[in-house]
């Protein structure tokens, strides 16, 4: 992902000269935000620190907070964990708009914005196997989605079906003004190649997913950790194949452990305990540089007070 890029061919920059002048440094009075965790494990403190940065952040412009299960992965999420997130955002204090949107249950919405970017020749099927995408990557730097794709199977015209679909990228920068980190911008075929928006096992990949959603829910804002904005070039991608708005983005810090290793499932983060909800979110409110709560009664007066003092510029801008 480059800082600074100037062959831009697609931007969503807002006006920066503004950012700072509302309430939590944001210029957007009819904000819709979200929380998306996916059902992998336990909220562990990683999440916490998101789902508590994005909802300061929407309720602070007087926004609606949306929450979102992101269970399209069906092969690395457990329904077990859903129902442990939701309660333990209600005993986190956290109060979400509308109903709970449950990935595994939009499906024909993928469906649909897939059939949009066949019909326009956007996607193509691709037979490479993990091996042959290893030997032929472009460069060495692995993305979320594996070696930068060479793009072998752009014009072999292979059949669709049981056969992973990939979207064409281009050779030019895709920009976008984080509200933290500044202007950022990625070369999609040099630096990602054509990516995956169906998998080889026929389950949608995250990209799809999360830009259907979003536009689904009408979100205005994406608060997230910065794990993601490598990804966000891709979103912004398909948002404009598909005709959809590009929200703002704000990339929080990511929370690591002592080894300097992002909080995850897979780095064995311990899960947040719910009998210490006031605690726990005071240490979020420090690692987001926000005032700390002493005196909160309870969880959600807590957040309430949070709210009011929410200032997301006076986060570190780190990656
Ligand atoms: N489901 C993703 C995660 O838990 C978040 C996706 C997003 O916020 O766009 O890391």
């Amino acid at each position: 992902m480059n800082t600074d890029t100037d062959n831009s061919t697609a931007t969503n920059m807002p006006n920066m000269d503004k950012l700072g002048t509302q309430q939590g440094g944001h210029p957007n009075p009819r904000y819709v935000g979200r929380y998306a965790p996916s059902p992998t494990g336990p909220l562990h403190f990683g999440s916490l620190v998101a789902a508590v940065a994005s909802y300061l952040d929407a309720r602070a412009c007087g926004g609606l907070w949306h929450l979102r299960i992101e269970d399209i992965d069906e092969t690395r999420c457990k329904p077990e964990h859903i129902d442990d997130i939701i309660q333990t955002l209600h005993t986190f204090g956290f109060r979400w708009d509308g109903e709970i949107v449950v990935q595994s249950k939009q499906k024909s919405h993928y469906q649909q914005a897939l059939q949009k970017l066949i019909g326009d020749q956007q996607v193509y099927a691709c037979v490479c196997s993990r091996r042959e995408i290893a030997d032929s990557a472009v460069s060495n730097t692995r993305t979320m989605d594996g070696p930068v794709y060479a793009g072998t199977c752009r014009r072999a015209g292979h059949p669709f079906e049981h056969n992973a679909l990939r979207v064409i990228t281009h050779n030019t920068a895709i920009t976008f003004a984080d509200r933290l980190l500044g202007k950022q911008g990625q070369n999609l075929e040099q630096e990602v190649g054509d990516f995956v928006v169906k998998r080889r096992d026929q389950l949608f990949a995250y990209q799809l997913a999360v830009v259907v959603d979003d536009h689904d829910l009408g979100v205005t804002d994406i608060v997230r950790g910065a794990d993601l904005l490598d990804s966000t070039a891709r979103q912004i991608h398909l948002q404009q194949l598909l005709g959809f708005a590009t929200p703002l983005y704000l990339h929080i810090p990511v929370v690591v452990n002592n080894e300097g290793q992002k909080l995850s499932k897979q780095t064995l983060a311990p899960a947040i305990n719910s009998g210490q909800a006031i605690k726990q979110l005071n240490d979020c409110l420090r690692f987001l540089r926000q005032p700390r709560q002493e005196n909160a009664e309870s969880a959600q007066q807590l957040l309430d007070r949070a709210v009011q003092q929410w200032q997301a510029t006076a986060m570190t801008a780190t990656k």
